[in-house]
């Protein structure tokens, strides 16, 4: 018995491929899908997220801009900022990166992001349409994970999915995605007990909790299929949530880190800022 090794890398050129078509198809009719990155400070790890996010979106073909803003700036003028961008015309998607200095306030800068143009789906009025199994977009990683598991023809509806970890970006609208697509979702987090009677029960297990190797052979059986979200940097090394070594020869199909969930994340984003380009100006002429 061998598991299924999921290849990000390949899915992720895929996605690539699909979203510089419909770029394509836009810039015939004169429309350049536009993404602004915000940026807030001079965090290292951020900028080079955020640069890996506009050079990605280049490579595409979007028109893909970073706003830096400093790190003392007050919340009403980022306010104000996010408010221009929700104003023109030329821009379809905003990405605010995240996590923002401590004198911010996420939710609420956040909230100031048009629904429409709102690219990770992180907007009360999209998590509301989460929940109902509809948003504009899904957050890319929720929708980079059902990518994944739909690449590899793996079932959801009707199966029973557990997600480990319920955070905003990644665990929660995962398993709201999962739960749209039919699957019975268990949603475990850090005061559950007895984590492993429930991941034995998956039969897609998506682990999304920061903990490296949280995850070993008592958490699995042979059907499972294991989603890694886990990028965890220990001793310069980067490990899954997941005990690779210990999980894969157990289990029917496994992501890696790296090379898994990873690439598949940035290229959900420009998918996103497309769809909402084709969502907001799709109808005109
Ligand atoms: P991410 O961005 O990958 O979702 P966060 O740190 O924001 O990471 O969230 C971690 C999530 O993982 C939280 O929802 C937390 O409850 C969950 N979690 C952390 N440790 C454990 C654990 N030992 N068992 C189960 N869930 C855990």
């Amino acid at each position: 018995h061998v598991a299924q090794i999921i290849d990000g890398k390949q899915v992720a050129a895929e996605v690539k491929r699909d979203v510089t078509e419909r770029v394509q198809r836009l810039r015939e009719r004169g429309i350049v899908p536009g993404l602004a990155l915000v940026l807030v400070g001079d965090d290292p790890s951020s900028a080079s997220y955020v640069r890996s996010k506009r050079r990605l979106a280049t490579d595409l073909g979007l028109n893909a801009m970073v706003h830096e803003l400093p790190v003392a700036i007050q919340e009403l003028d980022l306010v104000q900022f996010i408010g221009r961008l929700n104003e023109d015309d030329s821009v379809d998607a905003v990405l605010v990166q995240l996590p923002l200095p401590s004198h911010l306030h996420a939710d609420r800068v956040l909230a100031a992001i048009s629904p429409e143009k709102d690219v990770d789906g992180l907007h009360p009025a999209n998590l509301g349409r989460a929940s109902q199994g509809k948003p504009p977009v899904w957050p890319c990683t929720a929708a980079g994970i059902v990518r994944l598991l739909d690449f590899a023809n793996v079932p959801i509806a009707g199966q029973t999915a557990v997600v480990v970890g319920r955070s905003r970006l990644v665990g929660w609208p995962t398993a709201q995605l999962l739960l749209s697509r039919g699957a019975t979702v268990v949603q475990c987090h850090r005061q559950t007990v007895n984590l492993s009677s429930y991941t034995r029960q998956a039969d897609v297990l998506v682990v999304a909790a920061g903990v490296p190797h949280l995850i070993g052979r008592e958490h699995v059986r042979p059907a499972t299929v294991v989603i890694d979200v886990g990028m965890n940097r220990v001793d310069g090394r980067l490990l899954g949530d997941v005990d690779f070594e210990q999980v894969a020869p157990l289990v029917s199909a496994i992501t890696p880190v790296p090379g898994g969930v990873g690439p598949m994340t940035v290229a959900m984003l420009v998918a996103n800022a497309v769809s909402l380009c084709e969502q907001r100006r799709g109808k005109r002429g």
